[in-house]
């Protein structure tokens, strides 16, 4: 699964996120730079976005450091 945007590989936080914010029932198509310039925001606001939704205990995202992603600055 790639994005339709940018062409980028889709990972575990690009599809949880385009889950959140678009459908849920839907297969993730864009990844998070793209899903917030969508919307028209900043990747650095959706990211905070996916912090609070991490915090939040959303089953979407792994937790912080799970897994050895490197994703979440
Ligand atoms: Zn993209």
């Amino acid at each position: 699964m790639t994005c339709e945007g940018c062409g980028k590989a889709l990972g575990v936080f690009d599809e949880g996120f385009y889950k959140k914010m678009v459908s849920r029932g839907e297969e993730p198509r864009l990844c998070v730079a793209c899903t917030a310039r969508y919307f028209g925001f900043t990747e650095e606001k959706a990211w905070e976005m996916i912090r609070r939704f991490q915090a939040q205990g959303c089953m979407l995202f792994p937790c912080a450091g799970a897994q050895g992603k490197s994703e979440i600055q």
